[in-house]
């Protein structure tokens, strides 16, 4: 008997180490799980040493195929070098069209399905085009996305800047957000990209279904609210697929040979790992009170130290790429810091195996800026955290993992804003390592390390998301088949 014929889907990634790898994963995950064919395409200029490093896992094994989109000529596009990063990417997104065109259309098989992620809901018309069904693939979680979806009609119903609000944000059926929590895009109501923003979840009920990197028992009441009425109206005819948690794997010989010797030496889970993502940042200040906070704080730790490069606390906290390489980054550091931290402390500068180091037995805790990629990769690692968020969606992570999810302590104000000093810095770091206050949070984390592997496996509610998702898939193409 003829074998079915696979199903081959079309991956469209944003620029971003963090936009890169859930769309690599997801890809895998259709390949490995349930017999599709992938190609990914990525709009990348590799000039990111980290995004060439992601592009070359995942060809190893190779389970899919990648695409790198010919960086696409802004000249026209009056995109100033400041322009805010939300701003950027979808002009990007944007201008690469004709290519993404032109390479799909080379394509001696053409794609059954386009999947692009969420700063790439203007390509969803390539789908309509291809006479192919379209899904947006969200790699964050229900809240973000519940506040997504809703700013269309918040913008409508608000007057004034969201940050000035004086009482919280309702979301139908979600946990309110805080104005000083919304997301980047929301800060100024006069730039380009909360414009873009609007667009964007405007845009998305455009597609035949939403994919979310999370799980159905990390966030049951806010996914509830967003399958509800309400919300229904505004995303008619676009179910919600919870598909995660998505992380990379672990690789064997990840860590490298000193780290991981030194990373064996230490007892189990007495390690605070702090990393600020792909490009996150902070003040030179901010910087020594972090240092005098991990040193007084008496635990070992392993930071991935990036110079700092924020000039005010107005500034940006994101600087992709721009970390300092080798000793510069150390000058930065108190004086004597290294040689008294010698023995508990290992620095690694701009960047570092996040994933292998999470894994590790002797990593106990996770100072984080809470990118939803590396809150995925604590959680089912079993790692509780001290959340730190700086831009982005992070301030509204921050909360769901504090108050909501009950994996992470926070510091009183948002670094953002103000900054933390080293006895609150003490404090936190104390409470995740060793204070009573933590054992609840890494017993929660471990709970949900374990929920998340059931989601994961066969029949679980992620596994069985997707199922439902290809089975959608194929619904669609029989229909836009009969039509024709
Ligand atoms: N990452 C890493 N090493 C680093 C910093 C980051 O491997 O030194 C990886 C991290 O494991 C995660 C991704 O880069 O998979 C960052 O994504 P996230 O959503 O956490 O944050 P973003 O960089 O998008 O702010």
């Amino acid at each position: 008997m003829e074998k079915p014929k696979k199903l081959r889907a079309a991956l469209l990634s944003s620029p971003g180490v963090g936009h890169l790898v859930p769309v690599i994963e997801l890809g895998k995950r259709l390949v490995a799980d349930h017999g599709f064919e992938v190609t990914v395409f990525v709009l990348s200029s590799r000039a990111s040493h980290a995004e060439a490093e992601i592009i070359e896992s995942a060809m190893t094994p190779k389970l899919l195929d990648v695409v790198e989109l010919p960086s696409p000529d802004l000249s026209g596009t009056g995109l100033g070098p400041d322009a805010a990063v939300v701003t950027r990417l979808t002009v990007m997104m944007r201008e690469a069209r004709p290519a993404f065109r032109s390479v799909i259309a080379a394509m001696e098989v053409q794609p059954d399905v386009l999947i692009v992620d969420l700063f790439g809901t203007e390509h969803l018309c390539t789908g309509d085009e291809l006479g192919i069904p379209k899904y947006v693939y969200v790699p964050s979680n229900a809240w973000f996305l519940a506040l997504f979806i809703y700013s269309p009609t918040l913008d409508k119903e608000v007057k004034g800047e969201y940050v000035d609000l004086t009482k919280q944000l309702e979301i139908p059926g979600c946990k309110p957000v805080r104005p000083e929590d919304v997301v980047d895009p929301m800060l100024d109501r006069s730039d380009q990209q909360y414009h873009e923003y609007v667009r964007m979840a405007g845009e998305i009920p455009m597609g035949d279904g939403i994919l979310l990197n999370v799980w159905e028992d990390l966030q049951a009441e806010t996914l509830t609210a967003l399958r509800n009425e309400e919300f229904l109206g505004r995303i008619a005819n676009c179910p919600v697929y919870t598909i995660g948690p998505l992380t990379r794997p672990v690789r064997p010989a990840g860590l490298g040979t000193e780290l991981l010797e030194w990373l064996d030496k230490q007892p189990s889970e007495s390690v605070l790992f702090v990393s600020f993502g792909s490009g996150g940042t902070m003040s030179a200040e901010q910087l020594i009170e972090l240092a005098w906070g991990l040193e007084l704080s008496q635990q070992r730790f392993v930071w991935v130290l990036r110079k700092p490069t924020v000039k005010s606390l107005d500034g940006s906290f994101f600087d992709a790429g721009k970390g300092g390489v080798g000793d510069e980054v150390l000058s930065f550091l108190p004086s004597g810091f290294t040689e008294r931290t010698h023995n508990i402390g290992f620095i690694i500068p701009s960047w570092a195996p996040q994933m292998e180091i999470l894994s590790h037995p002797s990593v106990g805790g996770f100072l984080s800026h809470c990118g939803w990629n590396s809150t995925l990769e604590s959680i089912v690692n079993g790692v509780p955290m001290v959340a730190w968020p700086l831009y982005a969606e992070q301030r509204l992570n921050a909360t769901l993992l504090t108050e909501e999810i009950g994996v992470a302590v926070r510091p009183k104000e948002l670094p953002s804003k103000k900054i933390v000093g080293r006895e609150e810095i003490k404090k936190l770091v104390r409470m995740v390592m060793v204070e009573k206050e933590g054992h609840a949070l890494r017993d929660r984390v471990k709970d949900l390390k374990s929920s998340a592997e059931k989601a994961m496996a066969k029949g679980g509610s992620s596994y069985e998301s997707l199922c439902k998702m290809k089975e959608d898939c194929q619904m669609r193409i029989r229909h836009i088949k009969k039509a024709h």
